[in-house]
């Protein structure tokens, strides 16, 4: 089971459910498991102590995020690392530092961003310049927007907009819907698509994602997507459900057959 978790696991600290609970049920009957998320802004051990903290146990390669995984896809073409010209948060800088990539201003590889809540006028203008260059271009993802408590706010893909049409040049993404975090994730707990449901509450992104890398794929009405959406979609979840919960407790009715 692949889990995306704001809107599936909690809104913002607010836990949805009985998490500690869920994932003993699955951990008992050796579900294998991870959590792919398309925000970048934290890093797996912080979504490790996130987790921990509303009682679930998970090792830090079970956590991909559309940083980790534009990482993986910047160490295919540049398996040595090298400068490239971050915009992002702490969770993009610290995989890419992990991985050999280091922040530079000039004579980069690639300019790679995510969402930047510390965006101003002067970093577009020097990511704008670079991309007038023979640079690679990558980004997170492309969500514009970003739910919150305080409401929907611009996501990385508002900013991406914005380095996309002053410099004319399109990014190559990490995040859902691409498969690749699926892929990864896959790999990491030796599963096969066939084998494997991926647990969203984003038609758009978890259940396109999820679709698009072969996967069984279960909408929970907890996030952004309603059952109103559904109708408006041209792609179909395989299952839907009110909550993690209900999903659970049904797999479980069904000796978790799928
Ligand atoms: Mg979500």
């Amino acid at each position: 089971m692949l889990f995306d978790m704001d809107g599936v696991l909690w809104r913002d600290q607010t836990p949805i459910g009985d998490l500690g609970k869920i994932f003993q049920n699955l951990q008992l009957h050796n579900i294998k498991f991870a959590f792919a998320t398309n925000n970048s802004t934290k890093s797996p051990s912080e979504y490790q102590d996130k987790l921990n903290k509303f009682g679930i146990s998970v090792k830090e390669e079970q956590i991909i995020t559309s940083a980790t995984t534009l990482v993986e896809l910047l160490k295919e073409k540049y398996p040595d690392g090298g400068p490239v010209h971050i915009l992002g948060e702490n969770g993009l800088r610290e995989a890419l530092q992990q991985n050999g990539f280091h922040h530079s201003d000039r004579n980069v590889l690639a300019v790679v961003g995510g969402l930047d809540r510390r965006i101003n006028y002067e970093k577009l203008k020097i990511a704008t310049l670079l991309l007038q260059q023979e640079v690679d271009f990558y980004y997170t993802n492309a969500d514009t927007t970003f739910p919150t408590p305080e409401g929907i706010i611009p996501g990385a893909g508002s900013i991406l907009r914005a380095l996309e049409v002053g410099s004319g040049r399109n990014a190559i993404l990490a995040g859902k819907p691409k498969p690749k975090m699926f892929e990864i994730a896959m790999k990491i707990i030796n599963a096969s698509a066939e084998s494997t449901l991926v647990i969203g509450d984003r038609l758009d992104t978890d259940i396109l994602g999820g679709l698009e890398a072969k996967c069984f794929t279960a909408l929970v009405l907890t996030g952004i997507s309603t059952s109103e959406d559904l109708k408006n979609f041209a792609y179909q979840p395989h299952f839907v459900f009110e909550n993690l919960s209900t999903l659970v407790n049904n797999l479980f009715h069904n000796n978790w057959d799928i």
